[in-house]
């Protein structure tokens, strides 16, 4: 596999970027080898600068629901941009998104739109503060929320231990303020909300959560959440960032029947453009400047461009979009569960969101996940891009379908898959 132009790429990228990229993982360094740079894509497929064709099942991490370049957002982007890019007033595009999103997902009965997922959990967190006039915030080991100092922390030991940054240059203090409880345990949480539930400002949650892998939650889990915070007057934040608009209209809230009071959208909501969302109920969303006294900003937010390609991509979606991203993902199960089923493998799936672990049964919590799994995958990544088929670089990260994958490209994935894992659990392996 020639990947010549990629490797001269990626020597010209370290010799400014820091470790040659604009976001960690696609460095490669838990596969190895060169990272692979994308130059085109089209539907299910991309290209990359020395001319491999891939089917890509990593989708730019998620947003692109549709595929690469569908034509309602190429048009609709194109349509904005020539209109001019930013304007810095509000617009009709913001006005129309927000009335899409509303009418999709009516627990959004107010919306502010940012320029990523991370903006929007942050500014959700600080809504939910405001609102509250509390500051604890209690999120769970293995759910990703953006790069905001407090929310890149690990569980400590123990129930109610506070947080320790998982990244250097968070303060200590910073991170004291979330709490860090396991996924899948009603009693851990409820423990610590019987004995701090008055300090807690929101319970945050990836409710599919798709950042560790795929560890999908008991309704029950869920329910407790939704019970405990309502009791403690603390409020509870569903992260849709990569669930919103991808498992349907309502997204994780409606598949499990959960009313947040407050949500966060990032990812396919932008249709491949930097956009962000938070949104909820009235009162809380409210505080929110210039309503409210909870201040947050953005020179680019409510872009008219990305605007526009949120609303074709939503509207697209509606229009046979979410029956055709679910027709896909289950052929695309229905060939894969024939193929992993000698391996001592999981195929997790929710919707158009798949994991592939190495154990079994598959795990629900972070601490469950088996570590060296991490070793075959690297294997199996490198055979399945040598194959022509694009996965996440990361034991860790989920893949995607998009509605564009046809039958012809997944039967592609079975193929390479059958021969990926036959190499993944070569003897010596
Ligand atoms: C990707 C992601 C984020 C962060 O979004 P960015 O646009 O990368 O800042 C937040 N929460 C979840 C659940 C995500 O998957």
């Amino acid at each position: 596999m020639n990947l010549e132009r990629s490797r001269a790429l990626f020597e010209r990228a370290q010799a400014l970027l820091p470790g040659g990229v604009s976001s960690p993982v696609r460095a490669f360094r838990s596969v190895g080898g060169t990272p692979v740079f994308l130059a085109r894509g089209e539907g299910p497929l991309a290209w990359d600068e020395d001319g491999n064709r891939y089917v890509d099942l990593c989708m730019s991490w998620g947003p692109l629901a549709l595929g690469h370049a569908p034509a309602p957002v190429v048009e609709a982007v194109t349509a904005a941009a020539a209109l001019g890019t930013s304007f810095g007033t509000p617009t009709a595009a913001e006005v129309a998104l927000a009335e899409t999103v509303a009418r999709l997902q009516p627990l959004a009965e107010r919306v502010r739109f940012v320029s990523s997922g991370t903006e929007a959990v942050m500014s959700a967190v600080r809504a939910a503060r405001g609102f509250t006039g509390r500051d604890l915030l209690v999120k769970f080991d293995g759910c990703y929320h953006g790069h905001a100092d407090y929310l890149l922390v690990k569980a400590g030991s123990g129930l109610a231990t506070s947080g320790q940054p998982d990244s250097a240059g968070v303060p200590a203090a910073v991170a004291a303020t979330t709490v860090v409880l396991p996924l899948d345990d009603e009693a851990a949480f409820r423990a610590l909300m019987s004995a701090r539930g008055a300090e807690v400002a929101a319970v945050i949650v990836e409710p599919v959560p798709a950042n560790c892998g795929l560890l999908l939650q008991r309704p029950e889990f869920l329910a407790a959440l939704r019970e405990e915070t309502t009791r403690h007057g603390a409020l509870l934040i569903l992260d849709e960032v990569i669930s919103g608009f991808r498992l349907g209209p309502g997204g994780a809230a409606a598949h499990y029947g959960i009313a947040p009071d407050l949500l966060t959208y990032g990812k396919v909501i932008g249709g491949g453009l930097p956009v962000g969302a938070y949104a909820g109920r009235r009162e809380v969303m409210e505080v929110v400047a210039p309503a409210g006294p909870v201040y947050q900003a953005g020179t680019l937010s409510g872009n008219p461009v990305a605007m526009s390609a949120g609303r074709a991509m939503l509207e697209a979606l509606e229009r046979g979009g979410w029956a055709r991203l679910e027709a896909a993902s289950a052929t695309l199960e229905a060939l894969l569960r024939p193929i992993v089923e000698p391996y001592p493998v999981s195929l997790v799936r929710l919707g158009s969101i798949f994991w592939l672990v190495f154990q079994r049964p598959a795990p629900r919590a972070w601490h469950q996940v088996e570590r060296a799994g991490a070793e075959r995958y690297k294997r199996l990544h490198r055979a399945m891009l040598e194959r022509g088929v694009y996965l996440a670089p990361s034991a860790f990260e989920v893949f995607f379908t998009s509605a564009a994958h046809g039958d012809d490209v997944l039967r592609e994935v079975a193929d390479a898959m059958r021969e990926a894992l036959a190499i993944a659990f070569e003897e010596g392996a």
